[in-house]
């Protein structure tokens, strides 16, 4: 199997990151200098959203290549991430709720004059500009946009949630709903976010001037509360049908215990937007294709298909292997199959996934607590 350019790019990149800017991370990391100088941040994100880098063999490659200490802040992200998968596949009322929130809100005009960035705040517009263009915005930026949407726009999270998902090429239904959430004050209940005029002005170029921001926002509140719960499933039955089924949201085979050449077929899918409840840009969706077809480049014996063909397949056929697609809307679609029709979809799902997200059952703080035991989970490389 060849590694062609999408993943190539992504180890080249990742390796110079690491070889380059890790070492300042820490210290630099909260700055957002602007587009045209992201040296500071590893700029990784679309990758391991669509998993064409697996977190874990990030952590393995960092740690085996540098020294420690050196590189502990760049990992800590790496597990916040882990963290908030986990968070979310332990609490999946939270993504039902969103998205039934998010498609019955009505928009209104004050909606539409931000997304269009028409707001009375310049760098508000701005980011909006650099959303739409550069389908990126750096971590402190997004603090600050999801705030100042909120608490001095008045616009409900979910409609924000729902718009970075529309443009971000690394959107997520973990990190973003639960940073959505976060900010507004209903993940760590009670302690919001604020945007701060001396805190944008710190870390950025942006002048804030004469706009005021709402600086004395209360967090929401909301009655609803969603217990832990993990996934019900525990083992995995590797190779047990001739097809596999690829999403976009885990566009690897890097799984040791499942056979890829073993398989009669292998189908690559990408939801389109008539299959999905919060729409994509055309540019995200694109960006996906293109992920997409550097799989199908490595698999010989794999497939791009469209919705249509895996529902007509599923008419004859008795099962189909499944990479687990996380709660989202690819899962989301499993299950409606699952009610039309009687294949069965074998699910499987990456171990150390399983192994870090029974930690996620509380705050950030207590999943960190179960760090050693996480790193030892890990560096045992199971995904190498
Ligand atoms: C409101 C809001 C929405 C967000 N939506 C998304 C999203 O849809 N998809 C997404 O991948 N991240 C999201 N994030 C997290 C974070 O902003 C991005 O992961 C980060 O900015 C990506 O840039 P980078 O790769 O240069 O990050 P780096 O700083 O280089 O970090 C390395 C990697 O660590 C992970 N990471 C870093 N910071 C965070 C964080 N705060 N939470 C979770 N993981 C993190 C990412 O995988 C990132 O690629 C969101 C944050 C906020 C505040």
């Amino acid at each position: 199997m060849n590694l062609s350019d999408t993943k190539s790019a992504a180890n080249f990149q990742l390796d110079h990151f690491i070889a380059n800017n890790l070492k300042d991370y820490e210290k630099e990391r909260n700055f957002d200098f602007g587009p045209q100088n992201r040296k500071n941040v590893s700029c990784l994100s679309h990758y391991i959203s669509h998993r064409v880098l697996v977190e874990y063999d990030i952590i393995n490659k960092i740690l085996s290549t540098t020294k420690t200490g050196y590189s502990e802040k760049f990992i800590q992200e790496i597990l916040w991430r882990i963290y908030w998968r986990g968070w979310l596949e332990t609490h999946q009322d939270v993504w039902k709720e969103f998205l039934t929130e998010a498609k019955t809100i009505p928009d209104n005009p004050n909606y539409m004059k931000a997304v269009k960035g028409e707001t009375e705040i310049e760098f508000f517009n701005e980011w909006i500009r650099d959303l739409k263009n550069e389908n990126y915005l750096h971590n402190h930026s997004r603090m600050w946009f999801a705030s100042i949407w909120i608490f001095t726009l008045k616009l409900p999270w979910q409609l924000g949630a729902a718009f970075f998902m529309k443009h971000l090429f690394d959107g997520d239904t973990a990190s973003n709903t639960l940073s959505w959430r976060w900010v507004a004050g209903l993940q760590t209940k009670g302690k919001n976010y604020v945007a701060r005029k001396s805190n944008i002005e710190k870390f950025s170029n942006i002048q804030v001037k004469d706009i005021t921001l709402n600086e004395v926002a209360e967090p929401l509140i909301e009655a609803k509360t969603y217990p832990f719960k993990m996934p019900i499933q525990t083992r995995n039955t590797y190779n047990k049908y001739g097809t596999l089924l690829i999403f976009d949201n885990e566009l690897n085979i890097s799984n040791p215990k499942v056979n890829f050449n073993n398989y009669k077929q292998i189908f690559l899918l990408i939801l389109n937007n008539d299959k999905r409840k919060l729409i994509l840009s055309k540019k995200v969706l694109e960006f996906k294709q293109t992920l997409q077809l550097d799989l199908h480049k490595q698999l010989k014996n794999s497939k791009i298909i469209q919705p249509y063909f895996l529902e007509n397949f599923c008419k004859s056929s008795d099962g189909i292997d499944v990479l687990y697609p996380f709660i989202g809307e690819n899962f989301d679609y499993i299950n409606m199959l699952k009610t039309n029709f009687s294949t069965e979809f074998n699910i499987i799902y990456n171990e150390n996934d399983i192994y870090c997200w029974k930690f996620a059952n509380k705050g950030y703080f207590n999943f960190k607590k179960n760090n050693k035991l996480i790193m030892n989970q890990i560096s045992k490389g199971e995904h190498q």
